[in-house]
């Protein structure tokens, strides 16, 4: 059967999604050649790195992976590009790899993966919620639980907005909340996202688990910025 597979691939080579060239003998969506080569941040290895920083004084965090270089032009703007505006959902589970391999290195011990919620509207434009991918990859290599049940975005209803129009933070029309939060009780949670720039969604997120029982908080995004 491996001469089929050889001619199959052959008759439809995969392409590079960072580079286009043509990958030999392997599912993967990156080449070899490009996945040991791009730009790490190794930002974990500071424990109070920038992305670390942006949580300081509004919820306590075990610590912070932001684990990708995100620069102009460079092949993770690309993937991430790719991953959020171009349905290669695989790419998501490529870069999670290499986040959760990140992770395992920094020897923190995690319990359960969390991706953050896609806006119910973004999520039926696009299909899919990116930050699932990405978690996924990182539970290959942590072998820990995958949650995307209990951190829901809840939408206000037009009256509802209405009526607490004056009572919210402007152009908010929507908010977190858990639900089912028994099995994260007492658990070191990861919230994982794909970038993180003000921190806002996150810090939300966060302050919401936090708030379960005995529950200790890391993030992880692929880049800042
Ligand atoms: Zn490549």
């Amino acid at each position: 059967m491996k001469f089929v597979s050889d001619f199959v691939s052959l008759m439809y080579p995969n392409i590079c999604s960072a580079c286009n060239g043509v990958i030999h003998n392997t599912d993967s969506v990156v080449c070899s050649f490009c996945l040991s080569n791009l730009a790490k941040s190794y930002e974990f290895k500071d424990k109070q790195n920038k992305t670390a920083q942006l949580f300081w004084g509004k919820v306590p965090l075990e610590h912070a992976f932001t684990t990708f270089k995100y620069v102009k032009g460079n092949k993770i703007q690309r993937l991430i590009y790719d991953l959020k505006y171009d349905g290669n959902t695989e790419v998501g589970k490529v870069l999670g790899v290499e986040v959760g391999r990140e992770i395992a290195e920094s020897k923190l011990k995690i319990d359960v993966v969390i991706p953050v919620p896609l806006h119910p509207k973004k999520k039926k434009m696009r299909g899919y919620n990116q930050s699932l991918f990405i978690a996924q990859g990182v539970q290959e290599i942590l072998k820990c639980d995958l949650n995307d049940y209990s951190l829901q975005r809840i939408v206000f209803t037009e009256s509802q907005t209405r009526k607490n129009k004056l009572e919210r933070h402007d152009n908010m029309d929507e908010k977190f909340a858990v639900f089912n939060t028994e099995s994260l009780e007492g658990k070191h949670i990861l919230v994982v996202d794909d970038v993180i720039t003000t921190g806002a969604t996150m810090v939300e997120c966060c302050k919401l688990i936090k708030g379960i029982k005995d529950t200790r908080v890391s993030v992880s995004a692929l880049a800042s910025g």
